[in-house]
């Protein structure tokens, strides 16, 4: 009879009030809160506690009873309790026996145990239907309503039936379920809300010690060596002259940074002259981390062009400005207007200027609400051809405005490079290569390598 209603709230999961009671186990923060979330929702819900005496945390209409008298009750039994106190619920096999028990657990550590807590749930009661959900929201969340950031339920589990009243309870909840399959998901489910922006270690690790390099690169050659060889203290360029010396540096390494692996790539497959073996595993990782680099380099990119359109309010800028005015004027001589110059300084502008604006087009569409929205081979036109440009043109802009020191030997303070030209290492190397990739003599065989033509294939007939 329970087993029929619960079908045809799978069916139409919100056109009736009238909802099947759901056990909760614990009465602990978690369980307050889903439980209360539940009662809103129409579900009648009881508890099964160590104690059966109500408090006024406990939401009211709820019923709080023993384990045992509460599991009676309902189909569906939520394990609101941690993992170290399963052993409890043994004594409790012949009840549970049948039942859809919801593990919720989460852990201290990232696989923390063997086996997932939902797999250890299910062999301590073999003859209950295990599902693992809601471990990805909070108490606080379901308590306060925020649920924006954790609309998502990931739910797994091995018998289908019991995984649909799950997810049609996390409907009803205003929660999205996501079914990630067999309860050998569980480990990976209860491992997400322990990792720390997982996709963002290397990219912010690169990115801090890239910065920290090229900002002592510009401390000594901007400050330190200006101090001791012209007796000039420039250490206020350490607020804005450095940083954007640094950002448009960064930003244009980790913009090729993105594209480097796909060369590395191309490379390894005309080697090979297959696909069909893996790329070794630090190319693997860094190729999932692209979109992350490039986002940290846009981040770059936008600080540069505000440190940019505050130099005008600069005092050391306007003193500069007002120092050539006045010596104009005490020569009597107006220079006249250097046309290579006004050329140079447009163009580079202009560069960045079209460079920025392809970079910002390219951040936009990794956002995966507008990259859900186009077909892979627009996606691919963006990231790739339109990505190719945005360097291209950042290239373009340090070159232009870097160039003229490039030859100069005062630009070689200490024998040391200026950083223009240290930042133009990697993205030239990148176009380079990548130039002669698209060569009709590379690009066939390499695009024959990639639709699974094999050089030497071992499983020749
Ligand atoms: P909690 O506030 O410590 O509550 C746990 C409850 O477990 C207690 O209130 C108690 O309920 C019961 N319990 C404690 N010791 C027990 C024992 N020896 N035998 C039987 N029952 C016992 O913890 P919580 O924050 O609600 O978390 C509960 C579970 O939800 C955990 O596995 C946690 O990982 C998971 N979770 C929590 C959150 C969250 O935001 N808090 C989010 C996702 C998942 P009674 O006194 O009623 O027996």
């Amino acid at each position: 009879m329970k087993k029929n209603s619960s079908n045809i709230m799978a069916l139409a999961p919100n056109t009736s009030n009238r909802r099947e009671t759901v056990c909760i186990f614990g009465t602990g923060d978690f369980g307050r809160a889903l439980g209360h979330k539940m009662i809103q929702s129409g579900y009648p819900v009881v508890y099964g506690s160590r104690s059966t005496q109500i408090s006024n945390l406990i939401p009211k209409d709820a019923e709080v009873l023993s384990h045992a008298e509460a599991a009676q009750k309902a189909a569906i039994i939520i394990i609101a309790i941690q993992r170290q106190h399963y052993n409890f619920l043994t004594p409790l096999a012949e009840v549970l026996r049948g039942k859809v028990l919801v593990d919720i657990s989460n852990n201290l550590k990232l696989n923390q145990y063997p086996e997932s807590n939902a797999e250890y749930l299910a062999q301590l009661l073999p003859g209950s239907k295990v599902v693992k959900a809601f471990n990805t929201v909070s108490a606080w969340a379901l308590q306060s309503g925020t649920l924006d950031a954790s609309r998502q339920v990931f739910v797994c589990g091995d018998d289908v039936e019991a995984k649909q009243m799950v997810m049609n309870i996390v409907r009803a909840l205003g929660l999205t379920p996501l079914d990630k399959g067999s309860l050998l998901a569980a480990q990976e489910i209860e491992n997400y809300p322990l990792q720390l922006f997982p996709m963002w270690k290397f990219p912010i690790f690169l990115s801090l010690g890239l910065t920290a390099f090229f900002f002592i690169y510009c401390l000594v050659l901007d400050v330190i060596y200006t101090y001791i060889y012209e007796k000039n203290n420039f250490s206020f360029f350490i607020a804005i002259t450095i940083p954007n010396r640094v950002c448009p540096v960064m930003a244009l390494i980790l913009l090729a940074l993105v594209y480097l692996p796909g060369i590395f790539a191309a490379i390894i497959q005309l080697y090979r002259g297959t696909k069909y073996r893996r790329f070794p595993d630090w190319l693997d990782k860094w190729m999932l981390c692209r979109k992350q680099l490039g986002l940290i380099a846009l981040a770059f990119a936008s600080l540069h062009v505000v440190f940019t359109l505050v130099t005008p309010m600069r005092a050391f800028v306007s003193w500069r400005t007002s120092k050539g005015i006045i010596s104009q004027a005490l020569n009597n001589k107006t220079e006249p207007l250097n046309n290579t110059n006004a050329w140079i300084s447009d163009s580079y502008l202009a560069l960045g200027i079209l460079g920025f604006f392809l970079f910002v087009l390219l951040g936009i569409t990794s956002l995966p609400s507008v990259s859900n929205n186009v077909n892979w081979r627009e996606f691919r036109f963006v990231q790739s051809k339109l990505g190719y440009l945005a360097l291209i043109l950042s290239t373009a802009h340090t070159l232009v405005y870097g160039g003229k020191w490039f030859l100069s030997p005062s630009a070689y303070k200490w024998y040391l490079p200026n950083i223009y030209m240290l930042s133009l290492v990697v993205p030239c190397a990148v176009l380079v290569v990548k130039f002669v990739l698209i060569f009709p003599c590379v690009d066939k065989p390499l695009t024959q390598i990639r639709q699974g033509w094999e050089r030497n294939p071992k499983h020749s007939e």
